[in-house]
């Protein structure tokens, strides 16, 4: 096995250029899953993936309300299932309606509900480390290899430029 890069990011403000530079390659139908402790990023980088889909609405928290959704080009569905203990009660919240909606799913916490999620999927594992925050990137399947490669290349030439 190749050992796959890890990305370290040193600033929230770098989070969210990882996450533009994500979100303007997302199309209807990607789904992005988040790990990672509390104040590990994974809103900070939802953020800039909104950014980078060009989404309307300030990007806060899904916690207490499980699902924002952001309209745009391509919708934005922005969830976190912290509070949840199921797959069976994403799906009760009808999950299988925003993977249909022709949007971009991002879930926070999604390896809580990991079975519930679709096969093809791009998961990044945020970490602290210190101030800084080290991203691993996990794709399942052939759209989210696709994803990762690109967004590897890009986050290499912005290092170089
Ligand atoms: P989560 O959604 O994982 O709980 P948030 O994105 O809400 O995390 O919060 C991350 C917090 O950590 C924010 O207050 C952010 O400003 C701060 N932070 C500090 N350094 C970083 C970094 N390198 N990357 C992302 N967030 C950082
Ligand atoms: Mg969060």
């Amino acid at each position: 096995m190749i050992e796959e890069g890890v990305i370290r990011v040193a600033t929230p403000e770098e989070m969210r250029e990882l996450g533009r530079l994500l979100g303007e390659e997302l199309r209807p139908g990607d789904t992005i899953c988040l790990r990672g402790d509390l104040g590990a990023g994974k809103t900070t980088l939802t953020q800039g993936i909104a950014a980078g889909m060009g989404t309307s609405g300030t990007v806060a928290s899904p916690t207490f309300t499980l699902v924002h959704e952001h309209p745009g080009k391509v919708p934005l569905f922005h969830m976190d299932a912290y509070r949840l203990d199921s797959a069976e009660e994403l799906w009760d919240l009808g999950f299988d309606d925003y993977l249909r909606a022709g949007g971009v799913v991002v879930i926070e916490w999604g390896e809580r509900v990991s079975e519930a999620l679709p096969d093809d999927r791009l998961t990044l594992a945020l970490a602290h480390a210190g101030d800084a925050r080290l991203v691993s990137i996990l794709a399942h399947g052939e759209r989210a290899r696709e994803l990762e490669s690109i967004l590897r290349a890009k986050w290499g030439a912005r290092e170089v430029a």
